[in-house]
């Protein structure tokens, strides 16, 4: 590898914003420490920095308010990469990620300011939105050369030791996952220290994929093109633990002590989960430690132990409606998952411990029943809830 290597992690930013998308920026996002951590542990000399596009509109750096402000978002965006410790070359990576389509607009045109100002640095899209819908970036001129479908750390090691080129038109690359998570170097926050002082919450991952087949989720997609690796992988609780220790004590120094789990089923292994709790002894370091999981995974005895540990469980309920959930996918049998679910939230209400619950409208099949069928059986528990 050529010794001046340089590695631009951007998160894209939400160009205008509606009350709703509010929340996505209260969460900092965590992708680019991942990556950080395997290439510096693979590559000795690399250069890598962040640009958190969400907060450097809240630093006042990016005040763009429409596509149409290329020209003051390119002068913000040099003023940006002025602050950076290396130059953009042809062996500058210039990654970014979605999450939803919210952000399409500005990957599209932080990608177009690099296409047009800095043509030489080479520029990756991945994360959720390339996951599940890679063709949205596939148009004339588009200026993205490479689009990750799925995990980013293997294959970004290859762009960079094999020295990948740009492209004339997208090029999709399927990512490799990580088989076993322990081999990952131990998590280091670092990357993230401009920008921590902004949130009051931090989350990371303690495992990738999930054994269930929901209609609307990427999971399935992610996993048709790794047949032989398993659906869920996780740290051993022991190193998951270390993790978990490393975020805590990093929240602390910033006087964090809510923090978050954002696994796509956390603890889907019910005797991994049990170690897990039993490890975890950081309830005088958290006030708020939120996971989102499903319900049908879990038992009267863990929830109880969740509870004394200061865990808050969120829930991806979905639909109370049999017909949105054998649609969505979500149980094979929604008899019973129902079933389950009032058994649950009676827990929750003898624990009086608060829960969260994910509920989709909207989902193609639903009708002014289903809808109805969800919102009755929501109504009742609130009704209870005194
Ligand atoms: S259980 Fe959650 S993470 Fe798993 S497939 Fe369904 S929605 Fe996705």
């Amino acid at each position: 590898m050529h010794h001046s290597v340089n590695v631009l992690f951007i998160q894209p930013f939400i160009i205008e914003h509606y009350s709703d998308q509010e929340t996505l920026t209260q969460m900092l996002l965590v992708w680019p420490v991942y990556l950080e951590n395997f290439l510096k542990s693979k590559f000795r000399d690399l250069n890598c920095s962040l640009l958190y596009l969400p907060d450097e509109q809240k630093l006042g750096n990016i005040t763009i308010k429409s596509y149409k402000d290329s020209e003051l978002f390119a002068k913000q965006m040099d003023k940006l990469l002025n602050t950076l410790d290396f130059e953009i070359t042809q062996n500058t990576y210039i990654c970014l990620s979605g999450t939803t389509s919210y952000y399409y607009l500005s990957v599209k045109m932080i990608s177009e300011y690099f296409q047009k100002h800095h043509p030489e640095g080479v520029i990756i899209f991945g994360g959720a939105h390339a996951t599940a819908c890679p063709d949205d970036f596939i148009y004339a001129q588009s200026p993205i050369d490479y689009i990750i479908i799925g995990e980013g750390e293997q294959v970004l090691y290859e762009i960079i030791k094999k020295n990948y080129k740009k492209q004339s038109t997208p090029k999709f690359i399927i990512g490799k996952p990580i088989s076993e998570l322990d081999i990952l170097p131990p998590l280091d926050l670092s990357i993230l220290d401009r920008y921590i002082s902004f949130y009051q919450s931090l989350s990371i991952c303690l495992s990738r994929g999930c054994p269930f087949n929901c209609s609307f989720c990427m999971e399935k997609t992610m996993a048709s093109h790794n047949k032989s690796i398993k659906r869920w992988r996780s740290y051993t609780p022991k190193r998951a633990i270390e993790e978990s220790r490393i975020m805590i004590e990093y929240a602390q120094n910033y006087g964090i002590d809510r923090i978050g789990f954002v696994d796509p089923t956390f603890g889907s292994n019910r005797k991994w989960f049990e170690e897990y709790i039993s490890l975890w002894n950081f309830e005088a370091q958290t006030s708020a430690v939120w996971i989102e999981t499903r319900f049908d995974i879990l038992n009267d005895k863990l929830i109880e132990q969740l509870q004394k540990k200061n865990f808050y469980l969120w829930y991806g309920l979905e639909s109370c409606s049999k017909r949105m959930l054998k649609i969505m996918n979500k149980n094979v049998n929604p008899s019973s998952y129902l079933k389950k679910y009032d058994k649950i939230i009676e827990k929750h209400k003898d624990l009086e411990y608060l829960v969260m619950n994910n509920v989709i409208f909207g989902h193609p099949g639903e009708s002014e029943k289903s809808c109805a069928e969800s919102y009755k059986v929501l109504k009742r528990i609130k009704e209870q809830d005194t």
